[in-house]
């Protein structure tokens, strides 16, 4: 689960004009940075302590301090050990790949490729070193162990759901798998390899492969081991692990674990809402953003009798003279009605099956109304679109309604071909007017009367 995130990034350098310019490009290459610029080392160092950063950029003389000097003193905070630092040098120095390494420096940039090539080597770093960003089924059965990891994983930015036992996590899996909508859902398993209890590491790994069919893109796991024997690693890996860790821990080969892990995990999440984009669009009309007749045709039948949403409307909407608009301002500027109409049926059917069923006509399938709520909001849509102007132009249109009440046990041609009667009812007998097919035959909305109706002659007026 991807979630939006702040880049904390602090930027030191003495010279004004030089955080300015850094400030701007980080601005601009790194998404959803918050910059803070200062102007020496004791500066940051006081920032380190009052709150939480993702990264540091340093020039190489500060006016307080040495910038290897900075490095070494956030390294040895108890905040920001392993934040990343770089430091932004217009001489790229031997002292830098003679100290920088040991004084903690992450990476460095030479000033002397100008601004410019900064851009890119920010975007590049921040990629590979950006917080982590997850949450962790963690399943541990030694509680001081459990407790060690945690905090490791938790101070790197890690959401952390402990279980000690195997079935226990098998089961929250489970839970959160099943439900599609689940915004907590687990990213990474990292587990145990010998667990107390009936199951072990082993097991929970092959539940969540053999019998919950997730793959190791979908479902990483990483599994802790005690034995350095080749072939308890051979187990670990014939079980479906993607990775795994020798006890003791130490936390930066945890955490490069993780980190490879994760990404991963999140480049199989947005492929898989790439591929859910991509089914999106071949239900939805692009033009109006409704859905297309090919979704009413594959799932209109079994929205008409399914017994929740009794009884089902159809409303048939076609934009009155809508050939003038065309042949008048032209065909882009009827697309554009085209497409505002559509958002606004959109906005205002939330509850019910939005189609564009031909070029200028919408076919709505409605649930749960009883005649006057349907009127009621059929009229109310007649007369915003008679004073919305959609594109400028000035519209009207004629709907035609019919319900499953009235007319049981048609099937969903003849149903929507009842609702076309009506419409053809309002066009015959003025436009801009709404008419009913009930079971007694076509008949016009009782509001008709009263709203002094007149068929709009499209002309724009803008
Ligand atoms: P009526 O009041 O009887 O409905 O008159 P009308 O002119 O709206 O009806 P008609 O069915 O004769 O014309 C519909 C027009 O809609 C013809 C066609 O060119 C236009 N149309 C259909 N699809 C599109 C589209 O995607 N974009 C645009 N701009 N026009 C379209
Ligand atoms: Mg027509
Ligand atoms: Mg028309
Ligand atoms: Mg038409």
């Amino acid at each position: 689960m991807m979630n939006e995130h702040k880049t904390r990034i602090i930027v030191v350098d003495g010279s004004s004009v030089t955080r300015a310019i850094l400030t701007r490009i980080l601005q601009e290459e790194v998404t959803n940075a918050e910059v803070y610029p200062c102007a020496t080392g004791e500066e940051v160092l006081t920032l380190l302590d009052h709150s939480k950063y993702d990264l540091v950029s340093t020039a190489l003389m500060l006016p307080d301090m040495d910038g290897l000097e900075l490095s070494r003193q956030i390294r040895a905070s108890k905040s920001h050990s392993y934040i990343p630092i770089i430091v932004v040098s217009g001489d790229a120095d031997s002292r830098l790949l003679r100290e920088g390494f040991e004084a903690g420096v992450t990476d460095y940039f030479d000033k002397s490729q100008g601004y410019k090539a900064f851009g890119g080597f920010i975007r590049s770093f921040v990629q590979r070193h950006s917080g982590l960003i997850g949450h962790i089924l963690f399943v541990e059965d030694s509680a001081t162990a459990a407790a060690v990891i945690q905090k490791i994983l938790e101070k790197h930015g890690l959401k952390v759901s402990r279980f000690s036992a195997g079935e226990e996590a098998l089961g929250m899996l489970q839970e959160k798998h099943g439900n599609e909508h689940s915004l907590d859902d687990y990213d990474m398993v990292i587990t145990d390899f010998i667990l107390e209890g009936d199951m072990t590491g082993g097991d929970l790994l092959h539940a969540i492969r053999a019998k919950m069919h997730m793959s190791q893109q979908e479902m990483p796991v990483l599994v802790l081991t005690s034995s350095e024997e080749p072939q308890t690693q051979v187990e670990v890996f014939h079980a479906g692990a993607n990775d795994f860790v020798n006890k003791p821990i130490v936390e930066e080969v945890l955490i490069a674990r993780v980190r490879a892990l994760l990404l991963i995990k999140h480049q199989y999440d947005a492929l898989k809402e790439q591929a859910e984009a991509m089914r999106w669009i071949a239900v939805t009309d692009s033009l109006t953003g409704v859905r297309s007749k090919r979704y009413l045709v594959d799932n209109g039948e079994e929205y008409i009798n399914n017994t929740d949403n009794q009884p089902v409307w159809a409303m048939l909407i076609d934009i009155d003279h809508f050939k003038q608009i065309n042949d008048t301002l032209g065909h882009i500027t009827g697309d554009h009605v085209l497409a505002e109409l559509g958002e606004k049926l959109n906005a205002s059917f939330k509850d019910g099956m939005v189609v564009r069923f031909g070029g200028e006509e919408f076919c709505l399938l409605l649930p749960n109304l009883n005649a006057d709520q349907m009127l009621e909001r059929a009229e109310m849509l007649r007369s915003d679109l008679a004073s919305m102007k959609p594109a400028g132009v000035e519209i009207t249109v004629s709907i035609g309604l019919a319900c499953t009440a009235d007319h049981p046990d048609e099937n969903l041609t003849k149903f929507i071909s009842i609702a076309d009667k009506a419409l053809y009812m309002a066009k015959e007998n003025g436009r801009n007017r709404i008419y009913i097919y009930t079971a007694d035959g076509p008949t016009a909305s009782p509001w008709n009367d009263d709203a002094g109706l007149s068929e709009a002659v499209p002309t724009f007026t803008h």
